[in-house]
């Protein structure tokens, strides 16, 4: 880990960190962190310290499916948390721990964040994700898809 970002992921651990328990394997848990952590920093402020517990879940989906299941969130507690799926290609490329793979996952953990915490409905989500990628300089395919999965998802609302 390089100086600079040792410094962004202590001072994070001095905020919003403590909110976020990722429920992994012990043997793959500082594995798991780090992308979480290094993502959370690309964030502004704001939202990191209101980021709901983070924890990856394992479910098992058809490869059609697999690919449009990322992330969800947990509703069914009094405390919704943002579940990463480990099988879906945003969790297994972020933890190659790579510039865009990174951006990608930020910008998903504010679209679910929208969910868990302002209720938002898909379409602000998105655009609230749109806005994070357009923020961080996120390569312009990276936008492209994430708006044809907004599209998508409003016309099957
Ligand atoms: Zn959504």
């Amino acid at each position: 880990m390089d100086p600079l970002t040792d410094t962004l992921v202590s001072r994070q651990l001095g905020s919003g960190m403590a909110r976020i328990h990722p429920q992994v394997h012990p043997s793959i848990e500082s594995e798991t962190w780090g992308p979480i952590q290094s993502a959370l920093t690309l964030l502004p402020e704001s939202m990191q310290d209101t980021m709901p517990n983070i924890e990856l879940a394992h479910r098992e989906f058809s490869p059609a499916q697999r690919q449009y299941t990322n992330a969800f969130v947990d509703k069914s507690t009094s405390n919704p948390s943002i579940n990463l799926v480990d099988s879906g290609p945003l969790w297994r490329a972020a933890r190659g721990g790579g510039d865009n793979d990174l951006k990608h996952l930020a910008s998903v953990l504010a679209h679910e964040r929208g969910h868990a915490v302002d209720g938002m409905k898909e379409e602000p989500a998105y655009a609230l994700q749109l806005e994070v990628l357009k923020r961080l300089n996120a390569p312009k395919g990276m936008m492209k898809s994430v708006s044809d999965a907004r599209d998508t998802a409003i016309r099957q609302q």
